[in-house]
Order: C-alpha cells, then structure tokens, then sequence
C-alpha cells in the first residue's frame, strides 16, 4: 500500500509551486514595502496568548489558510529590524539574495558537519572563511575559523579553545581579563564553561571606554605574584554601547609578553574593517590569536550567523575532535575539513552559502561603500546634532555608533531631570512604533543611542527621528 501524501509530509508538485511562490510573494512584497511601515511591534503575554495559544492539533488543516494566519498574523507583530528607522541595540539590515541562500540551504537541507555529507557545503565555508581570513589580515595559510549561530557562541568558541591550548585540563588557577564594557555573552560563555567568578577580572575603562592598560597590567602583575595563571585576554573591536576600539596593538603586545590568548570580540565592529577609516580604528585587530566577527550585524547577512576566526586551524582541531566509532567512515583526509570537528554542532546548517552567495552577487565593493555610508552616516548625524542648541552629543560617532541626549540650554535641567526627559522621549517614539530608539547608560546618564549600519536609512529619516524627538521632549518641559 502506498501511503497518501499526508502520511509521508508531502504536497502535490503544483501545490508546493504555488505554496512556495505565495511565500516569495510575501518576502518580496515585505522587502519593497518596509520602509512604509512601523518598525515597531508592541504586545503583550496577554494578546499573544489570545491569539496562538491552543493544543497541537491532531487533525490536518488547509496549507493555504496555515500560511495566510501566519503571513496575517504572526510576520507582523515582530519588530521590523531591518527598517530604515530601526536605531536600537544592532539592527539586522540582511539582503534578499543572503535571504534566499538561506531559503535554498534549507529547502536541500544541506548537512553542513562533515566533508562527506557535503564536500561543497564544506569547501564554500572554507573559500569564505579564507575570504575573511584575508580581510582581517590573518595568516591565510595556517589561519583557519568556523560559522556559528552568532557572535555569543562564536565567543564561547574562542575561550573554550583558548583555554585547552593553554591550560590544557586543569584550568583551577586560570585567570581572564576583560573591560567594564565588553560584551555580556563573554561573562556568560566564561560561566557556562565553569569559571569561577574569583577568575574573572573585569578592567575599568578610561574616560574614552577603552580598558585601562596600566590597570591591566598590573592586574596581571598581581595574579602572576599570588601563583594564578593569567591565560586569556578578551579585547573588544567596536563596544556594542559605543562603537569603541580597545588599543589593540598595545594589548597584544602586553599578551605576547606576558603569554596570553588575546581574543578580541569584533561582533559589532569588526566588519568596518571594509572602509578606510574603520580599518584604521581597527589598527591591530590582524594581531589577535582568535577574533570573532558576527555576519548577521554589520556584513548584512540575515540570522543566524556568526564567525570565529583563528590564527592556526589546527587549535580548533586539538579543541573539539572527538572520534566515534560511527563517525569512522566518514574522517576522510586531513585536507578535507570536517567542520564538527572544529566547534561545538555535529549538526550545521548550511550557513556560508548566503555569505558566498551575496558577495559574489553584489561584489565585496559594494559592501564597502554600504559600511563607509554607515560610518558617514554617524558622522553627519554627529554634525547636525552639534549644530543645535537643543542636543548634547554624549560619545561621538564611533564605528557607525553615537549616543546623545535632548539638553536645551535655556532649560537648565538638572541630571536627574535629563535622565527623565531623555527616557520619557525614548518611551514615547518606541509607544508611537514610528522608530526603534531606546536608552543606554553611559557613565550613569541616561542617553539616547542611535546605531546606523543599516545602508536603507537615510540622513532625512534620522532628522525625521530626532525632530520627533525634540517633539515629545519638548511638549513635556511645557507640561
Ligand atoms: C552582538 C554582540 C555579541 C553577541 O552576538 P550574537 O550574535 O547576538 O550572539 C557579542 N559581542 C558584541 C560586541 C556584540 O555586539
């Protein structure tokens, strides 16, 4: 007995044709139209509830109707990161054709762990990852890295490997350094991997947000002298706040003489290495044992997609191969890179092919222009903010980043007042859904953040924002 389509998930051909072009459709028509609807999505536990709660159903529906619920109902109520008025922690800007890789990679489900599952799914991350390689200034020969999910677990990547080369297995003295504003997936990844908080050390940053070097370094002196084992310095290429460079060349001299892994997490700054001034703020990033750098932030691509480079492959190797005996088949030669046995996945999505696919689209030029537009974008925003007597500028624009508040001069208002005006003007532009701007602490004043690595967002769009600002700002110091 043969049994029917539904029994075996299937769908006739034409219906999978019309089910997937509909899908198409939707994609194309929420990429051509965003820019006219609201970045914003706001709901509560309550209204989702009401909307989607329900027990698995046991009895098939129509795919149409499935699709129209979700297109009607659930692609809506999501913040739309890729907007043009999305300024908010790091927006996703992505590209069509990266999205359509991911679609491609998955409509094959293309298994992405080992050369022989896919010899082309592992030479295209090993052609991208060199690409990479390249572009960072890392050795291209011995260099080597590895796709993840994202920055975080890109991160967790690196001090696991860092700590088996240099520690081997008995990590109890071990001791990391890393600054007041580096990135909280590190303390997270240093807990997950069961450090203790007495082997953390978390360096003060300068008046500029980049970590204290005489504070380093005597941090070290001090640990050496109680008989611990300082092994790993994490560095940050763009702070998430700010878009600030730790002085990289001097870090890393300070860890070659002291026999330290100097990881730097380039997440959020990493890929301004594409324009001229980015590479030059970036200045000593080539210099790092291992970096991580995040595609689904500022290379463009959609979620998920992270990156851990190192700068001798063979670390990954001595870090994470294990050798079942169902796997023996399958190891194949040296050469041939099996890339489960270079991170934590067996099981990997096929995660290079939307990089490969969207710079040999677009051409690695055209990424350039877009990341210089972002980093001159910041700055003209920076421009016409200090031009008014109505705006304070709090960090100047950094790698596409600048944080500034609402501060007329004629009002006179106390901290605790700006504190309040500026969170005030942030609840009112997120309630009006019209751009996703919100707050961030810096040096305990609350202040506004603008992100602008989407290529999409416009000057005027930015002016539109604060102008909207200046509104609510405005109308409540009348209140
Ligand atoms: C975003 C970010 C991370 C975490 O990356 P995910 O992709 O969100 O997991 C780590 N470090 C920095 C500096 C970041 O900006």
């Amino acid at each position: 007995m043969i049994p029917n389509k539904k029994a075996t998930l299937e769908m006739e051909t034409e219906a999978m044709r019309a089910y997937g072009y509909r899908v198409v459709d939707a994609i194309v028509e929420h990429t051509a139209t965003q820019r006219e609807k609201l970045p914003v999505a706001l709901a509560s536990r309550e209204e989702m509830d009401s909307m989607f709660l329900e027990e698995a159903p046991e009895k098939s529906s129509d795919a149409e109707e499935v699709l129209n619920f979700v297109l009607e109902k659930v692609m809506t109520q999501s913040t739309i990161v890729s907007h043009p008025k999305s300024f908010s922690f790091v927006p996703g800007p992505s590209n069509y054709v990266s999205a359509m890789a991911d679609t491609l990679a998955t409509g094959f489900n293309i298994f992405s762990g080992g050369w022989a599952a896919s010899p082309a799914a592992a030479e295209l991350e090993i052609v991208t990852i060199n690409w990479l390689l390249k572009i960072f200034g890392f050795p291209s020969k011995k260099g080597g890295g590895i796709f993840t999910s994202g920055g975080s677990m890109a991160n967790l990547t690196a001090i696991v490997t860092a700590r088996r080369i240099k520690c081997g297995d008995d990590f109890s003295k071990a001791v990391i350094y890393l600054s007041d504003q580096a990135h909280s997936s590190n303390i997270k990844a240093i807990r997950i991997l069961g450090f203790r908080k007495e082997q953390i050390r978390i360096i003060p940053t300068d008046l500029e947000f980049k970590i204290g070097l005489n504070k380093l370094q005597n941090a070290i002196a001090k640990d050496k002298l109680k008989g611990l084992q300082p092994f790993l310095m994490i560095g940050t290429a763009g702070t998430t706040n700010t878009g600030t460079v730790d002085p990289l060349s001097e870090i890393s001299k300070i860890c070659k003489a002291e026999g330290l892994w100097f990881h730097i997490d380039g997440a959020y700054g990493g890929a301004a290495i594409l324009a001229k001034d980015g590479k030059k703020l970036l200045k000593g990033i080539q210099k790092a044992d291992s970096l991580t750098v995040d595609p689904h932030k500022w290379f463009y691509q959609p979620y998920e997609m992270g990156c851990l480079l190192v700068r001798n492959h063979k670390w990954l190797k001595n870090t994470f191969t294990e050798k079942p005996e169902y796997l023996r088949d399958v190891e194949g030669n040296t050469s041939e890179i099996n890339f489960y046995d270079h991170g934590v996945q067996l099981t990997r999505r096929f995660r290079a092919l939307k990089f490969y696919m969207s710079i040999k689209t677009f051409g690695l030029q055209a990424f350039r222009k877009a990341v210089t537009y972002n980093i001159d974008l910041a700055e003209a925003t920076e421009k016409y903010l200090r031009k008014s007597a109505r705006w304070e500028v709090i960090s100047p624009a950094t790698l596409a980043v600048i944080n500034f508040r609402y501060n007329p001069i004629k009002a006179q208002l106390s901290e605790k007042e700006l504190d309040q005006l500026n969170q005030h003007i942030s609840e009112q532009v997120v309630a009006s859904r019209e751009a996703l701007l919100v707050t961030t602490v810096l040096n305990g004043q609350i202040v506004l953040r603008m992100c602008l690595i989407n290529p999409r967002t416009t000057l005027q769009e930015v002016k539109d924002t604060l102008q909207l600002c200046a509104q609510f700002g405005q109308a409540k110091l009348e209140a």
